[in-house]
């Protein structure tokens, strides 16, 4: 039996088809060089723009044309199967069902696990999931209901993995996540109660009460101690045995959210001396002292950080539900900037979210000047299924306009000898 993936969207779905391959493998089938050889053709699904969905739609409808002629296995999975899975409305299953008659199986990611090395493309490069899921719900993202909420991979078997990876001479390491700084929030205080522990009062987290023990959670011994994992299988992740490393807590907006185990472990990757450490995605808000620190510290860390700010207006930062300002990501810019001067950064923007003014984007436009970032991943806006910029705005801007400052910001940050020819 041969196998063929199709893999749509961000490096995490990527990894995700790494695992999927070793499952496959170790069903003892081979890679077709190509679909037409293939006796089952995985697709791992994108949706985080109409775009991407409608580029399955149209794959699938052209498989299915080829059933015709010869018989083979259709297996969908991804953020389409994940949503489909989570919508307790059951409406998402019916429509892709419909939309695909030719799918044999529709496959939520989860089923795959870790149990099987994945099968890497690349012998230089790795890329190392951390965490899966997010908790943040902007208003125009899909990837908290198709993804689920954030879940840690244990502690330990992250470092175990990232020992291997060293072993077998990998130089480069990308540890992956939607929000890889709020790594080991669930960890610490339950994956029940991430959203309740989001933004707790100051008083849980007086002065002497830092640390876990301030949660009434038991201290560890050593940090060769975290065997999260197991404690998380004993269904108690609030036993986790935690201690000398103490999470993390940052201070945003005036208050404390979550603790988190980010700059930790990524320190104890960046001591193994790979020759590049690399995270993404990475957001303002759980950017602490300590994780600057971190990055500071260790040079093999990577000097390009990725930090989406999705606007530079505040009132339409306020409406994506991001939990800060221009000026808040700017102080961030800045202090990086001061600890660490070889730093540069990337970042993610969304055009014509709903209501955007000329206004509002100008103020993105400076944003961008101020910052000078390296690169952007410049997305227009679009609808998505069951999110609440859907449910509660109006995707009002034309799409002639959204062409108009998509091509803006392009030529200001990604193409700037193309606006210079231009003017
Ligand atoms: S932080 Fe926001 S944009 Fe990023 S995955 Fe979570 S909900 Fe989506």
């Amino acid at each position: 039996m041969k196998y063929f993936i199709k893999t749509f969207g961000c490096q995490q779905n990527h990894s995700d088809s790494e695992r999927i391959e070793s499952t496959l493998k170790a069903r003892r089938m081979t890679k077709a060089r190509s679909y037409k050889t293939a006796d089952y053709i995985v697709i791992n699904t994108c949706m985080i723009r109409e775009s991407a969905e409608n580029r399955v739609y149209g794959l699938v409808n052209n498989l299915g044309k080829l059933k015709k002629e010869r018989s083979f296995k259709i297996i969908v999975t991804g953020c389409m199967v994940g949503l489909a899975f989570r919508d307790k409305t059951g409406k998402y299953l019916k429509k892709i069902r419909e939309t695909m008659p030719e799918v044999d199986e529709f496959l939520p990611i989860e089923e795959i696990g870790f149990d099987n090395a994945p099968v890497r493309q690349d012998r230089i490069s790795a890329w190392v999931p951390i965490s899966n899921g997010c908790n943040n719900f902007c208003t125009f993202c899909i990837v908290p209901f198709t993804r689920g909420r954030e879940i840690s991979r244990p502690y330990q078997d992250i470092i175990d993995e990232c020992r291997q990876l060293k072993k077998k001479g990998y130089k480069n390491i990308t540890l992956l996540g939607q929000n890889v700084n709020s790594y080991g929030a669930d960890l610490l205080v339950g994956e029940n109660n991430i959203q309740v522990m989001r933004d707790l009062p100051k008083k849980y987290f007086g002065k002497k009460q830092t640390g876990v023990e301030g949660l009434g959670i038991p201290t560890a011994r050593r940090l060769d101690d975290l065997l999260v994992g197991r404690a998380l299988a004993g269904k108690d992740p609030i036993q986790a045995p935690f201690a000398e490393i103490k999470p993390v807590y940052v201070k945003h907006l005036g208050r404390y959210r979550i603790p988190t185990l980010f700059p930790h472990l990524l320190e104890e990757v960046a001591k193994m001396n790979f020759e590049k450490v690399d995270f993404i995605s990475s957001n303002p808000w759980d950017f602490s002292d300590e994780l600057i620190s971190v990055i500071a510290k260790n040079k093999n860390i990577t000097r390009l950080i990725h930090l989406p700010i999705q606007s530079g207006d505040d009132n339409v930062l306020k409406r994506m539900n991001r939990w800060y300002t221009q000026k808040q990501y700017l102080n961030l810019i800045t202090k990086l900037k001061k600890k660490i001067p070889a730093i540069k950064f990337s970042t993610d923007i969304i055009v014509g979210f709903c209501g955007e003014t000329e206004k509002e984007f100008r103020n993105t436009v400076s944003l961008a000047k101020k910052v000078g970032f390296e690169k952007a991943y410049l997305a227009m806006y679009s609808s998505r299924f069951g999110t609440a910029a859907t449910k509660n705005f109006k995707d009002d801007i034309p799409h002639t306009i959204k062409e108009k400052r998509w091509l803006t910001l392009e030529k200001l940050i990604n193409r700037p000898r193309l606006s210079l020819s231009r003017n």
